[in-house]
Order: structure tokens, then sequence, then C-alpha cells
């Protein structure tokens, strides 16, 4: 599931393959025990509520019968009412105590998964959904909360309750006492089996609502393109399969946690009849007297809450248990090293030269191979264009130059340094890089200038917005640069959102700029802008460009010719044209012209 395995980066500094998964039980005392001090305070408080709602009656008695005596009650009534009030102030703190650290538990769980999807590899979304991880991050970490913080109090005060009666029942009759636990063990054992279905179901459970986020990401990302393909239907169908899914596996848990919850009574009963039976005879036998076993039945009905508890917390913790395997899961998904973000280099850096060295490259152990024996170099300054048919390959070169993935062999060089012992950020804070699909992210205008570049000034934002002929838009929107741009830029149009793209790598002040079809939706006037700035940043700068105008390609110092992974030549148009016949014939047939719409 992981493509980039079994791959050999030549300097890449791939992590190692992570450890296996802990188990449920580890991770939830991992988690217990960064909030060990509220969940002790919180049952304790609990424990000091029910001991105070225990101890009550006893009190009420005395206060009776002091009454009935004619004795001085002032002792007692203020007794009685400071243990009303501890115990009003108990629970409730109690509570709060503990929903406080099972809040405290998810947003550290949360935390956890955030960071960890923020530094996932682009290749990890070549085998998972954003909606599913996104479930992961809103759903599945709150049911870790159900556990750590209520199961576990039920489960302690369930477990304390059933010694304490255990206990008494032993001092009472111990034979009658291992006739009662060998039918809770038989009871256990069911429930045993009982168990990994809850889990199971669980984890179904949470696996739809997955689901259920990825296809409503997939109708809701691309809702114009569903609505218009008539298919708002169809997909809307797929959701509710999945929500439907969700609900068929919820039942199922909740038939399994209801068969728990009554072989716990079960037990109960047939403990009752078991001891029945065989402490008559004990009587018979003269080994106990009548009080005696009276006693004993009365205790194994007490049995019945304390069970009920812990089976509840035992079904809790197998839901929660199929939440951890779920975070756990997207955990291990492949992701780049935690490194702090580099600055920006500074405007007098030098710009960067970029060699591939018989670079071969692909996607996947089991795809055919997308660079085969890729080898070029490019001077500091100036522009190369990339041509070729498409599919040839053209953005994925950008995208090893990035490091989004790493060559399967051969190297590539950034100032005559592996691309792979760059420190990451550092050769990202070099490169300005324009993708293919121009994305412009919901927020403001602003924002999405700044996205690369939070320290810029005004000045140099109102620089680059002339030019790349922003500066008109600018004036239109109602908000200036603080307007709303829709989500993923719907209020711009195509060309609108390539020049905000183009701008905001721009700002940057990259050492070494890649545009991929970046100016491929520009009107003609924009578009003999933007080349005329793009020939001006590459005086100072190393610029890459994947174009289809004539116009943008005539112009640059060097064109690379790329079909089916390899570079079939390098030379300027006039030479190309003579030379190269794919060349001349992309020329011919495949560029746009300059005055293209
Ligand atoms: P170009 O930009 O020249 O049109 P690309 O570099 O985008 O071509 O793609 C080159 C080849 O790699 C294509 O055959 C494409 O289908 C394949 N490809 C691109 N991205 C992926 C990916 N994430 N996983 C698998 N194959 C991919
Ligand atoms: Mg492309």
């Amino acid at each position: 599931r992981v493509p980039e395995s079994g791959q050999v980066a030549p300097g890449g500094d791939r992590p190692p393959a992570p450890p296996p998964p802990d188990s449920a039980w580890r991770v939830l005392l991992r988690h217990m025990r960064q909030s060990w001090r509220p969940l002790l305070l919180g049952g304790v408080l609990g424990l000091l509520a029910s001991v105070i709602g225990l101890v009550l009656p006893l009190v009420v008695r005395r206060l009776v019968d002091d009454l009935g005596a004619d004795r001085p009650v002032a002792g007692v009534l203020l007794l009685m009412g400071a243990l009303v009030v501890l115990s009003a102030a108990a629970g409730p703190l109690g509570e709060y105590v503990l929903r406080r650290a099972g809040e405290s538990i998810v947003l550290t769980a949360r935390r956890r998964l955030i960071s960890h999807l923020m530094r996932l590899r682009i290749s990890a979304f070549d085998s998972s959904e954003p909606g599913d991880l996104m479930s992961r991050v809103t759903s599945d970490t709150t049911l870790i909360r159900q556990v750590a913080a209520d199961s576990l109090i039920g489960g302690i005060t369930g477990g304390v309750a059933l010694v304490a009666t255990a206990t008494m029942m032993g001092v009472l009759d111990p034979v009658l006492l291992v006739v009662t636990l060998g039918v809770l063990a038989v009871a256990g054992t069911v429930l045993r089996l009982i168990m990994p279905q809850v889990q199971r179901a669980s984890q179904e459970v949470q696996q739809s609502v997955g689901l259920m986020g990825a296809a409503l990401e997939r109708v809701l990302g691309a809702l114009r393109t569903v609505k218009a393909s008539g298919a708002e239907q169809r997909e809307g169908a797929a959701v509710h399969r999945a929500a439907e899914e969700s609900w068929r596996s919820s039942v199922r848990a909740a038939k399994w946690l209801a068969l728990a919850g009554n072989t716990g009574e079960l037990a109960i009963q047939l403990a009752f009849f078991t001891v029945l039976a065989v402490g008559g005879a004990r009587v018979t036998s003269g080994a106990i007297d009548v009080g005696t076993l009276i006693a004993f039945l009365m205790y194994v009905y007490f049995l019945i809450g304390p069970l009920q508890l812990l089976i509840r917390a035992f079904g809790q913790y197998q839901v929660g248990a199929a939440a951890i395997t779920r975070l756990q899961e997207a955990e291990r998904l492949p992701a780049e090293p935690e490194n702090p973000p580099a600055p920006l280099p500074a405007p007098e850096t030098a710009p960067a030269s970029l060699e591939f060295r018989d670079v071969h490259f692909r996607y996947a152990p089991d795809l055919p191979l997308v660079h085969r024996g890729v080898t070029f170099s490019v001077p500091a300054r100036g522009m190369t264009a990339f041509v070729g048919p498409s599919g040839a390959g053209k953005t994925t070169l950008f995208s090893l130059i990035e490091r989004f993935y790493e060559p399967t062999s051969g190297s590539i060089l950034l100032n005559g340094r592996d691309v792979g012992a760059w420190d990451l950020p550092e050769l990202r804070a070099m490169i300005g890089y324009v993708e293919q699909d121009a994305p412009v992210l919901s927020g403001s205008l602003r924002e999405n200038l700044l996205l690369g570049a939070p320290d810029a000034s005004d000045d140099e934002m109102r620089r680059v917005l002339r030019t790349t002929r922003l500066d008109d838009l600018v004036e239109r929107l109602p908000n200036g640069l603080d307007s709303l741009l829709g989500s993923r830029g719907t209020k711009l149009s195509g060309g609108e959102r390539q020049r905000v793209a183009i701008a905001r790598a721009l700002l940057r002040r990259p050492r070494l700029l890649l545009l991929d079809e970046a100016t491929s939706q520009l009107d003609a006037v924009n578009e003999a802008a933007l080349r005329k700035t793009v020939t001006e940043v590459a005086r100072t700068t190393t610029v890459l460009v994947v174009a289809h105008r004539l116009s943008t390609v005539t112009q640059a110092d060097r064109i690379v010719v790329v079909d089916a992974g390899t570079i079939l030549a390098i030379g300027t148009h006039a030479e190309l044209i003579e030379a190269e016949p794919l060349y001349a014939e992309l020329a011919t047939t495949q560029f746009l012209p300059a005055n293209h719409r």
C-alpha cells in the first residue's frame, strides 16, 4: 500500500520502516498516563460520592434512633448536612474532572494525528482518501475518550465492588464462593467470544464513517462536474450507502453489546440456582446453617451491579480499541521528517543550478517507469522550457525536484548537491512552484499570497500584484486584498487563479522557479505581460517552465524535449525545428499560437 517502499533513493533520508503498532491497551495506558492526575482525582471523588451514598442510610437510622430515644440530635444533623453537601459537591466535581481529562485525551490524540497528517508524503494520497483521514481526526479520536475516562472508572468501581462482595462471600462460605466463581468463569468465556465481535463491528462502523467522508468529499469537491453530469442521485446514493453501512454495523455492535449485558444477568441467575442447590445440600449435611445460605444468596444478587459495570467497560474498551486501530493506521502512513520551516533565502542568494543524472522513476513498484534515464542540466539563471506530449513525465520532473517523490535510481542535484541530502524545508524554501492546476485555497487573497511568504511586506505584495496584473482585480474586489475567494478560489476565473498562484510563487523570491503550464488559461494580453515578467525574473532566477504555447517556448534559453520519460533533445527553437522531428511536429500541430485564448 505504500508505493515508495522498496525503492532505493540515493542520498534520500527515507525514514526506517515504522515499528509494529502497539496494542490498543498500550496506547490507552499511554493516553491515561498522560492525564493520570485528573483521572485519579475524578475516580476518588466519584468513589467518595458513592461511599457517602452508602453511609447516609446508616446516619439516617442513627438519627431516627436518637429521635426515638429523645437524645440530642444536633451532632448527627450536622454530620448529615456535611455529608449531603460533600456528596453534592464530590459527584459533579468528579464528573467534571473526569470529562475534562477525557477531552484532554481527545485533544492529545488529535494533535498527534494532525501533525502527522500535515507531514504526510504526497505519495500517501495515492492510496488514501482525504475524507477518510478527516473522519479519523474528527470521529475516531472522540471514541478514545469513552474508554479512557468512562470505561476506566466503570471498570475500577465495578472491579472493587466485585472483589469486596466476593471477599464477604468467602468469609461466609469458601465452598459456595468457588461454586459461584466457577459459574461466573463460564460466563467470562462466553463474553470473551462476544467481545471481539463488538470490536469488529465497531471497526466497521468507523470504516463506513470514513467511507462516508470520502464519498462526500468526492461529490462536494467536484460539484459542478457532478451536477453537469447529472450524477447527483448516483453520487448521493454512494453517500447514503456509506451512512446505511454505518447504521448496519452499529446495530450489529448494539446486538452483541446487548447479548453481553444479558450474559451477565444469565450468569447471576445460573449462579443463584447452583448456589441454592449446592448450598441446600450443605445445609442438609450441616456444613452451614440456613442464615448463611440466605446471606450468601443475597450477595450473589449484589454481584449484578458490579458485573454489569465491568461488562459495559469491557464493551466500551472494544469500541475504543477499534478506533485506536484506525488512528494507528493513519499514523503509519509515510510522512516527511519533522523539520521546522526554513526561512526564505536572502534576496541576494545566488540562483540555483539543477542537474538530473540518469534518473529513473516509477510511482509504485508495480507501475511502469515514468522516467527512464533522464539526464540534463540547467545553469543558474535563464529560462528552460520543457515540451512534450501529455503524459511524457514533465509534471513528474517537478515533483521529483520538490521531493514529493524520490527517484527510483539516479540523482537530482540542486547547486551540485543531491536534493535528498538537502534539509527538506531549506530545499523547498529555494523553490517557487506553481503546480499544474494553480490551486487557490479558501480564504482571502492576502492569505493566498502570503501562504509561502508570511513575512512579505505590503510593498512587495503590491509589486507582485502589479507584475502579475492582479492590481485591477484587487481594485474590483469588494474588500480588496481581504476579499474571500471562495472554496478553492471558485470566485475567480481560471486565469485569475493562475495569476494568484504565480504571484504567490514570486513573492517567495525563489532561487528556482517551476511553472507547470502556469499560463495556460490566460488571455493573450495577460499572457504577453506575464511572459515579460517571467523573462524579467529569469535574469536573476533559474526558471523552468512546462509550456504549450509557442510564444513561451520560443523565448526560452533552451528547450528540453521530453517523450515517454526520456529526453529526446535539448536546444533552441531554431535548432530543434531542424533536428528534432517530434519538436517540429509539436511546434506545427500542438503548440498554441501566441494569441490563443
Ligand atoms: P505530463 O506532465 O508530462 O503530462 P505527468 O508527469 O503528469 O505527465 O505523468 C507522467 C505519467 O505518470 C503519466 O502516465 C501519468 O499517468 C503517471 N502518473 C502521474 N501521477 C501519478 C501518480 N500519482 N501515480 C501513478 N501514476 C502517475
Ligand atoms: Mg503535466
